[in-house]
């Protein structure tokens, strides 16, 4: 037995199903999860020294690479000077003003401390801004665990066979009405059917929590235009787009305006941040500003956003960032592509920028009834082999691949090594 599975044998005494998050456990691949000691570039350790390339990435915030040093030391400045003091920072004011710089249409920001509060917060946001109750959201879209968005998710919630939550009341969930990604029509049915009642639209601009699934052509502009005819706000929860598709996002990348627009993982650098961000009339309606409350005892604190701040103002520096990672993830796609020609496995590999993922079904995946067909039991296969081969991926089906500016060549190329040796064994 490993160390990993000696910890593990001790943590699901201590900690329900062993972790603090529930993809982590390692159950939708069937053993016990590596416990890791650190991490630097492409690369992550676990407790009996084993390295693994890493695509995992912390589930997105590490776009530079692991321990990047420029975050790093910005931490340790930071630290320097105490750890939280509940008072406003000039690095508030910095990562702000360099968000609204960045990213279109968004003029103010407030920063919370994951990407479940954000996107509750902003649901609350858009309800308070237009007095309407109901919200629309995609069936395998994940928004984190608050009670509303917790309908019909995706990520672990997908992967546990629990896409809904016990402990959710139907009286909370009445209100959250559910859509087909890739699918206008059904967004229509529910506006036609809701008339002048439902506050905003929530999407994932690029859905990544279901696999990733790219957006077809003119579904966000023809979300836009519903939003634009019903008066309902529309939310990019780009939580994993934002600062990754591009510097501003998918509202760049898609040249698709957003009301509210939700982000965290990336801003934060590695450290727990998350952010809703609007037009100034829209987030004037915030406290103390307006009527809707929402607050944070950690919030804006000085070392995420230290962290936060560095990682974003090293990607305005360095733009060519996002030409690499969405070349590298390209040439992975393509090579995946390949082995799987090769070996004749019945695989479809989704690329859109750096993230990917392969799902084992031989149908192309473009909507949630396409990825739910995926062969969950032949991904568990691939996952072990791949990791045996020293590549750490998502330990479930329904999660994105992330590329990040420290893989380099070598480990791309290990990689695809490792794609054909498992699909070749499976
Ligand atoms: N929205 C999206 C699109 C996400 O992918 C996630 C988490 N993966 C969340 C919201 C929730 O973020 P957090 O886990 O930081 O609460």
């Amino acid at each position: 037995m490993g160390r990993s599975e000696e910890l593990f044998e001790q943590a699901v005494k201590v900690l329900p199903g062993g972790v603090n998050s529930p993809v982590r456990a390692y159950r939708a691949v069937g053993m016990a999860p590596r416990f890791i000691t650190k991490a630097d570039g492409p690369f992550i350790w676990d407790e009996d020294g084993e390295k693994y390339i890493d695509y995992v990435c912390s589930w997105g915030p590490m776009i530079l690479g692991h321990n990047h040093p420029v975050i790093r030391e910005a931490v340790e400045r930071a630290v320097k000077d105490g750890l939280s003091f509940g008072a406003p920072t000039r690095r508030e004011v910095e990562i702000a003003r360099l968000m609204t710089e960045l990213v279109p249409n968004i003029e103010m920001v407030r920063m919370v401390n994951s990407g479940t509060e954000a996107v509750m917060s902003a649901v609350r946001l858009a309800r308070g801004a237009t007095g309407r109750d109901k919200i629309i959201k995609f069936e395998g879209c994940y928004h984190g665990h608050s009670d509303c968005l917790l309908v019909n998710a995706g990520s672990s919630a997908l992967a546990g066979g629990h896409p809904s939550s016990a402990g959710v009341p139907e009286d909370i969930v009445k209100h959250t009405l559910t859509a087909q990604f890739n699918d206008l029509s059904s967004v229509e049915e529910l506006l036609n059917a809701w008339p002048g009642q439902i506050a905003c639209i929530i999407v994932e601009p690029v859905a990544a929590n279901m696999g990733v699934v790219n957006p077809a052509p003119g579904f966000l502009e023809g979300l836009r235009k519903l939003c634009d005819e019903s008066g309902a706000l529309l939310i990019f929860d780009e939580v994993i787009t934002g600062f990754r598709l591009a510097l501003g996002g998918a509202q760049e990348y898609f040249g698709v305006r957003a009301d509210l627009v939700t982000f965290g993982k990336i801003i934060g650098g590695g450290m727990p941040v998350g952010a809703y961000c609007g037009s100034r009339a829209l987030m004037e309606q915030v406290a103390p500003c307006g009527p809707v409350y929402q607050a944070g005892t950690l919030s804006g604190n000085p070392v995420a956003m230290a962290a936060g701040l560095a990682q974003l103002t090293y990607l305005k520096e360095h733009p060519q960032v996002y030409d690499h990672i969405a070349a590298k993830a390209k040439w992975l796609a393509e090579g995946m592509r390949q082995a799987v020609a090769e070996t004749g496995a019945p695989v479809v590999v989704n690329q859109i920028g750096s993230l990917l993922s392969p799902f084992f079904t031989p149908t192309a995946v473009t909507r949630f009834v396409d990825a739910k067909g995926s062969d969950v039991t032949m991904y568990a296969r691939y996952f072990q082999g791949m990791l045996e081969r020293g590549v750490a991926l998502a330990p479930a089906q329904f999660e994105a691949m992330f590329v990040s500016e420290a893989h380099g060549q070598a480990q791309l190329e290990a990689t695809l090594m490792a794609v054909r040796a498992t699909l070749a064994a499976l």
